[in-house]
This record gives C-alpha cells, structure tokens and sequence, in this order.
C-alpha cells in the first residue's frame, strides 16, 4: 500500500537511532505490517533492519534475539539438543501462517511490538519467560518482563521513540519440557487460542501461557503440578474483559476452548514426567 503521508524514510540511522525523534515517526522493521494498512499519521519512518543487528546470539546463559531477527532466521535456527523446549522456536513460528515472503520479511520484534494477541512470537518469548530489552531515545536501556510487555489488543508499554532492541531467554526456560495447543477456525487462519505449557524437569511443576484468547498474554502458574479441577477453576478466574472478541471467537468460545486444551497440556505434561 501506498503510504502516501509519508515524505521520508531514515535508511542509515545513527547507532542512537530514537535521538531525533519527532511525532509522526514510526519504526520501521520488516514492514508487514506497516506496508498493509493506511497510516495517516506517519511522516517518517526509522528503518531498524539497517543497523545489522545480531539475529541469534545462543550461548550457555540462553538465547538472544536480535528484535529485527526475521521469522525465516528463526524458523531455521537449530537449537543444541539439551534446550527441550527448542522445538517451540519452530512451533511459534508455523503458528505465524502467513507465505514465505512475509516469513522472508517479517520480524520478532515487529511482531512483539504490533502487539497483537495472536501475536505468535509473543506466545513464544512469554511462554520462555524472556525478557525484553528495550532503548530509549537517549540510548539508555530498561528491562522488562515479556509477561508485562503487551498490556491489550495493539498496546503495550512502549514510551513514544523507545524501540524493542533485544529479547533474551535464559537457559532455565530453554530446559524445560513444553506441550502446546493452538485453535484456528480455518487451516490457514489466525490463533483463536494459543497456549503453552512447561514443566521443569524432575519437578511437578506447571506453567500454562495463555494468547490468542485473550487482550494480552496471562500466565497461570503452579509449584505442584494442579489437579483438573483446579486448573479449570484458574481458567474460569479470568476476568471476562480479558477474553478476547472478534470474527475468530466470542470470549465464550476462547474461554471453551482454553480449559479443553489447558486439561491436554496437563495431560501431556504429566504423562511426560513419569517413569517409562
Ligand atoms: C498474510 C499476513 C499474515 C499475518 N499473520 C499474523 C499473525 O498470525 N499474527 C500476528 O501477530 N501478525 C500477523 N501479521 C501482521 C504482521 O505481518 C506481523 O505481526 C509481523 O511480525 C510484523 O513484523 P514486521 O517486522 O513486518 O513489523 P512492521 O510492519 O515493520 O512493524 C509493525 C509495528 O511494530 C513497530 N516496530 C517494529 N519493530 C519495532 C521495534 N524493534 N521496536 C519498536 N517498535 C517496532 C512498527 O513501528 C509498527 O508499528 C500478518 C501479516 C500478513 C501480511
């Protein structure tokens, strides 16, 4: 589409990219987004892919994600085999339908930052319990919880010139057992629902993510591994207004949705600590 409010693009911006920020700026990572719908309040736009930063920093502490690392570099990353979780880098990712060619184009951090709920690299990095390094326009750095980031459909915590830089998974979370459920009305359609479950290893422990469903991600967390009921009764503990509503489900379908599949994912978890 043709953004026709804007009068200039920044290809070369300097290593503090948000100094000179001015209203009717916007960032500009793979596009996918901004190049789909009408903006016309852009004047200007900030292109982060120029600044050539890291896509994948793997190391013994965790993970680093470049916030421009596309969905293609992603998705063909090998995690080492002692991170169980590593198959969720691709599962997040198939959750992503879209062609190769906005694959090809589309970022980690812009999908974090358009903050949608189906938003699946949100799923992914809450469910990991990342955090997100985030820069301000005066180069300075704060950190948050991937959990706290997105605050509701299309908004999240980001300050006007604050850019996403990083996110980080710590090899903890990286360890730990996952099962995963995802519901689409059609097989090529956007989440309804997208949850996550982990376990740690040779603990009875159990966190479920929650997306999709709902306005922003929630995290249901157990020390010991809940029995059916209760975990159905933390479902139920959601506020109405946080379930999600559009063309893809009412809150009541989501809601549905989410305690059927919440039960598999304990099922699979607990299945899958148990002597063999
Ligand atoms: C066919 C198709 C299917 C899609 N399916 C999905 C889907 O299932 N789920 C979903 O969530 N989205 C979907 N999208 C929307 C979008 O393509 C993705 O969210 C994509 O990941 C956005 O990334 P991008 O790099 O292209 O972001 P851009 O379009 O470049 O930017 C998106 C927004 O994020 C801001 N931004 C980008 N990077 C940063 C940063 N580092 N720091 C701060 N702000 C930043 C931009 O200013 C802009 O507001 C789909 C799009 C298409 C065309």
């Amino acid at each position: 589409m043709d953004l026709n409010t804007v009068t200039e693009v920044i290809r070369r911006p300097s290593d503090r990219p948000g100094g000179d920020w001015r209203e009717g700026d916007a960032w500009l990572a793979g596009g996918t987004w901004l190049y789909s719908v009408e903006q016309p309040h852009l004047r200007r736009l900030i292109d982060l892919t120029a600044l050539r930063w890291d896509a994948l920093v793997p190391s013994g502490s965790g993970l680093e994600i470049g916030a421009t690392c596309t969905i293609r570099e992603l998705y063909a990353h090998v995690p080492p085999r002692e991170w169980t979780a590593g198959p969720l880098l691709a599962q997040s990712c198939e959750a992503f339908l879209s062609s190769f060619k906005v694959w090809n184009a589309a970022t980690v951090g812009g999908n974090i930052c358009l903050s949608l709920p189906a938003g699946p690299m949100i799923t992914l990095t809450v469910a990991l319990e990342a955090r997100y390094d985030l820069e301000a326009p005066d180069g300075s750095l704060r950190t948050v919880d991937a959990l706290d980031f997105v605050t509701g459909d299309h908004r999240n915590v980001l300050v006007p010139g604050e850019l996403l830089r990083r996110v980080v998974i710590p090899v903890r979370a990286l360890r730990k057992r996952t099962a995963y459920r995802r519901f689409a009305l059609t097989s090529l359609g956007r989440s309804t629902v997208f949850l996550v479950g982990t376990r740690t290893p040779g603990v009875q422990d159990l966190t479920l993510t929650v997306t999709a469903g709902t306005t922003r991600p929630l995290r249901l967390a157990f020390d010991t591994m809940p029995d059916a009921t209760t975990l159905q009764q933390s479902v139920d503990a959601i506020p109405h207004d946080v379930w999600f509503t559009d063309p893809n489900g009412t809150p009541e379908h989501r809601r549905h949705l989410t305690k059927y599949f919440a039960e598999e994912i304990r099922g699979e978890l607990m299945a899958a600590g148990s002597p063999s």
